[in-house]
């Protein structure tokens, strides 16, 4: 559920007109609703209410400041990939002990200015990483928390991109490697073990591949406190999907249910890593259609949104649901919806039946508040769109449509030239 919704033929944003907000801020515009981010995370929240637990709500997916404050407040922490990411968290107020740092390739700066800040833990995804970590732990006299990010090999069963936790995946340590790489940690004087990690992919629209990856981490933990290592937290990662089109992913209520029985004579802190459900359903990105154009072959529905606003349909062939802002087409047509871009990737929808647009007409993109705005770029040298927020009949800009002068900033001619 979101609040973009019709009253009458006008779509709104809460209790804002769209078209309101495109007469101020222009197109295209990525739109959140807050109320829809809080009640996405409290619905996480409360699954889990029964048991020690904290949502560390997965930066990539939104960074937006605005956003991550929102969840903040809620009592939210964050999982960060990056160095950027943590700069941003903290400088939207997070507790560094509820920040966790994944990714496969972790720079030594990285790793110092996470230390320095406080974090609660490193995911661990290589030997490796487990040794420089130590190591710049070391320097700086502090100890690091770690967990180690399991590889579980269960298949998510969602699209191959998407996917982390099978064997041959980037990401990770083998589950039959796992246990020799904590009997390394343990021995190293700037580690402290504090749990056990895995992400198993995105998008899922099932519960028991988690179930069967926990099943897994579940017979580690235990060889763990055989060798004398007792864990405080399991990390189980993120990935629960969301409705974009027809998928029927489970409630967070059902994914906390199986979950909690899955975990519960662990007696371990969860920790969970969401990112698309809590922020997919709770933005859109509005764009105008520039021209149409109806051929024998096909007809097109130009924007003026691209592949580099919305990049996922480029990608990953993803789906985005095509809302009029104002009911006022005659009839349908099946269409491409396209953008400016001079590439014949940069689609937002193929070959689907959509109102039939006409030029001027604002069309609304569904469930675009997930890896919409942090994956878009200035390819054409297109600046990045503004960022709106609507709470309740409110709205204001969270972040600025770049000019012109953005575009070249930092660029300097070289003397010579
Ligand atoms: C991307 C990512 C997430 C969030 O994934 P969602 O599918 O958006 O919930 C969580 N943890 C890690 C390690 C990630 O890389």
């Amino acid at each position: 559920m979101h609040h973009f919704q019709y009253k009458g033929d006008e779509l709104y944003a809460e209790d804002v007109a769209i078209k309101e907000i495109v007469a101020k801020v222009g197109s295209p515009v990525y739109i959140y609703s807050q109320a829809t981010l809080a009640r996405h995370f409290k619905a996480m929240d409360e699954a889990f209410a029964s048991v020690p637990h904290t949502i560390c709500y997965s930066v990539k997916a939104n960074s937006n400041l605005a956003v991550l404050k929102n969840f903040i407040n809620l009592g939210g922490g964050v999982d960060i990939v990056s160095g950027g990411e943590l700069y941003r968290a903290l400088a939207a107020g997070v507790d560094p002990k509820k920040v966790v740092y994944s990714g496969v390739g972790k720079r030594d700066d990285e790793i110092e200015y996470a230390i320095e800040s406080g974090i609660l833990l490193f995911n661990i995804e290589s030997e490796q990483e487990l040794d420089r970590i130590n190591e710049v732990a070391g320097r700086l006299g502090k100890k690091a928390g770690i967990a180690i990010r399991v590889n579980p090999d269960v298949d998510p069963e969602t699209h191959p991109y998407i996917t982390t936790g099978l064997k041959k995946a980037k990401f990770g340590i083998n589950i039959e490697r796992a246990l020799e790489q904590y009997a390394r940690a343990q021995k190293m004087a700037n580690i402290e073990i504090l749990g056990i990690d895995c992400h198993i992919g995105s998008q899922l629209t099932k519960v028991s591949p988690f179930v069967d990856a926990i099943k897994k981490l579940k017979r580690l933990v235990e060889g763990l406190r055989g060798m004398g290592i007792n864990l405080k937290y399991l990390d189980l990662g993120g990935g629960l999907g969301i409705q974009y089109n027809d998928e029927e992913p489970p409630l967070p209520s059902a994914y906390g249910a199986s979950i909690l029985e899955e975990t519960k004579e662990l007696g371990l802190h969860l920790l969970f890593e969401p990112g698309r459900n809590l922020v997919g359903n709770a933005g859109i990105l509005v764009g105008k259609c520039l021209f149409t154009k109806k051929g024998e072959e096909k007809n097109f529905v130009i924007v003026d949104a691209g592949m580099n606003d919305l990049a996922r349909p480029a990608l990953y062939g993803s789906f985005h649901g095509v809302k009029p802002v104002m009911k006022d087409q005659d009839g349908v047509l099946v269409a491409d919806v396209v953008g400016p871009i001079c590439e014949s990737g940069d689609f937002l929808v193929k070959d689907r039946e959509i109102p039939n647009f006409k030029q001027g007409d604002l069309i609304a993109f569904m469930s675009a508040g997930a890896y919409g705005f942090t994956m878009s770029s200035n390819y054409n040298s297109r600046p990045r769109v503004a960022e709106v927020m609507v709470s309740g009949d409110k709205f204001e800009v969270i972040r600025e449509r770049e000019t012109m002068a953005d575009l070249v900033k930092g660029e300097k001619l070289p003397s010579f030239l």
